[in-house]
């Protein structure tokens, strides 16, 4: 399917395993042309390449702490620029990035100063007890950034990537104990980010127990606001 009308910049806010990047897939196979862009994933992949940021990077989240934010944003930032996504026309999307007051601004300098402001914030609430259970079933594709869930979506063949037949592994920073600490730092940041977006009438939230009914209302929600 087509991307909406109007050109979209979305957020998707949400706490760590809320599904913004199962969001994420299933809202592209609805809107090619638009691009994806998660700081976690990109982390993940400067871990692998074992880049100078990825050596730095590892061990802060291994802990489950956030990075600097001149750090992540300079991250994001520069990627929105590789892409060429940081004009008027273009659609994407970000997840995982804003999560601070202080990146949410220095974010917003620069794409105001280049007429592509983020035109929605939408915030996947998802009861804490659902996230708990899920998190300990998820398993990644490191690449892709595909992610499976071995109860909900499990990969066809077990430990395996469906599209390109790579393994699968299990996020370090998944266990019960460094989850929390994720949750608490999500917990601690998230209210003025919020308010934030809420003054600028970007800011929308969508509530359900699982993906599959979050997102039909957040895609009624974008194809709405932007057809
Ligand atoms: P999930 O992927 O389950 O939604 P999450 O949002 O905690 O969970 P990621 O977005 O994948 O996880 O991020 C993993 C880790 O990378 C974070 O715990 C943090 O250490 C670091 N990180 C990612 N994005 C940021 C950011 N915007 N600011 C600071 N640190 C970040
Ligand atoms: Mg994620």
């Amino acid at each position: 399917m087509s991307l909406p009308l109007r050109p979209l910049r979305l957020l998707l806010l949400g706490a760590p395993g809320a599904g913004k990047g199962t969001q994420t897939s299933k809202l592209l196979k609805h809107f090619t042309g638009l691009t994806p862009i998660s700081s976690g994933d990109l982390l993940r992949k400067e871990i692998q390449t074992k880049s100078e940021i990825g050596n730095y990077a590892q061990d802060i989240i291994a802990k489950g702490q956030l990075l600097p934010d001149s750090l992540i944003s300079g991250l994001v930032i520069n990627e929105l620029n590789n892409r060429n996504l940081l004009n008027k026309n273009s659609s994407w999307l970000l997840d995982g990035f804003p999560r601070t007051l202080p990146q949410a601004k220095i974010l917003n300098e620069d794409l105001v100063s280049k007429a592509s402001d983020l035109n929605l914030v939408v915030e996947l609430k998802v009861p804490e007890r659902v996230i708990l259970e899920r998190i300990e079933n998820r398993w990644v594709h490191v690449p892709s950034g595909r992610i499976y869930n071995l109860q909900y979506n499990p990969p066809k063949q077990q430990g395996v990537d469906d599209v390109t037949g790579e393994p699968l592994s299990k996020r370090p920073d998944d266990n019960a104990e460094v989850f929390q600490k994720r949750l608490n730092a999500y917990n601690e940041t998230v209210d003025p980010l919020k308010s934030y977006y809420k003054d600028l009438g970007v800011l929308h939230s969508v509530e359900g127990e699982t993906s599959d009914i979050i997102f039909p209302k957040l895609l009624d929600f974008i194809q709405n606001k932007f057809n």
